[in-house]
């Protein structure tokens, strides 16, 4: 094809490869999500339709990219980790970043009325994302971990603080009375004040969402991904500990 005279512009694009060996993550947040949250009736502390829908955006996700060996997601963001080798886009991370987060992005929105057929979605929901490098794989797990050991901070602190509200509290009230105490605090206050047993929640709220692959599912060819955009059972989702050293001895693959 002939070149135009403006073709030198595209030198002014910037490579950017990530380096290789290098496990890529991509993670995605919601932008502004406690103000989306609260517009639409999100149950509080934990939504679990919210949550719903937040494991089908990540599922369509891991079909458009089969290198996403693990996604990891709590509240309102997704982790996503390609294999070290992955090829996918030449490894550029604009793209990878740019594709995870649209993909999502839209997925949320066109699967919004699955999991809420009685509330209107109000404006379109914003997820940001970015690209982190981990060049071992303890680095890799240890994300991982940091991510999971924040999902349970966050839920401790908003389960108390909910409860608090919800028992009369303005949220001012909530944020002082909180301020400074402890996680035991916490799970004492939880304890004698609401009878709740904080290790008796729900995995979910206190673990988040793991997906893998299942063992023996092979990829989605391009017909399937088109005719069934709504299947995720090759996907298995779980809800437990991903700090301790027994899920990745149970899932040694995950890191061969
Ligand atoms: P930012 O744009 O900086 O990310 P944000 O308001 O999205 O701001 P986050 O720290 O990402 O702040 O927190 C997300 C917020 O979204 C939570 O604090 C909570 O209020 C709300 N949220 C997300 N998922 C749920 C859910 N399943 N149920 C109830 N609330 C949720
Ligand atoms: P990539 O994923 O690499 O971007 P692509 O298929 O999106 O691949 P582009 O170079 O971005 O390739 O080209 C977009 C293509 O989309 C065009 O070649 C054309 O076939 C089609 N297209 C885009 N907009 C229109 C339009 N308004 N009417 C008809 N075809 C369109
Ligand atoms: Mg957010
Ligand atoms: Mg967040």
């Amino acid at each position: 094809m002939a070149k135009s005279r403006f073709e030198y512009v595209k030198h002014f694009e910037i490579l950017d490869e990530c380096l290789r060996n290098c496990w890529i993550v991509v993670r995605v947040d919601g932008k502004n999500f406690h103000k989306f949250s609260v517009a639409h009736n999100f149950k509080k502390p934990n939504d679990d339709n919210a949550l719903d829908l937040m494991n089908e955006s990540a599922c369509g996700v891991m079909r458009l990219f089969h290198d996403i060996i693990l996604a990891y997601g709590a509240s309102d963001e997704y982790s996503f980790v390609f294999k070290k080798a992955t090829k996918t886009y030449n490894r550029r991370a604009s793209k990878l970043s740019s594709t995870v987060v649209s993909q999502f992005s839209s997925s949320y929105t066109f699967h919004w009325t699955k999991y809420f057929p009685n509330q209107k979605l109000l404006y379109p929901p914003v997820f940001d994302s970015r690209v982190v490098l981990y060049p071992s794989d303890m680095n890799m797990r240890d994300y991982l971990s940091w991510r999971q050991a924040d999902c349970h901070i966050n839920n401790l602190f908003n389960t108390c603080f909910w409860n608090l509200v919800h028992d009369g509290m303005t949220t001012k009230q909530a944020e002082a009375s909180l301020k400074g105490t402890n996680s035991s605090e916490k799970n004492e206050l939880l304890f004698s004040k609401f009878r709740t047993n904080y290790n008796d929640l729900p995995q979910v709220y206190r673990k988040g969402t793991i997906i893998l692959r299942k063992k023996g599912c092979a990829d989605y060819s391009k017909k399937d991904e088109l005719f069934q955009p709504n299947s995720n059972s090759r996907f298995e989702v779980l809800h437990e500990d991903i700090i301790g050293q027994d899920f990745w001895t149970e899932h040694a693959d995950l890191l061969t």
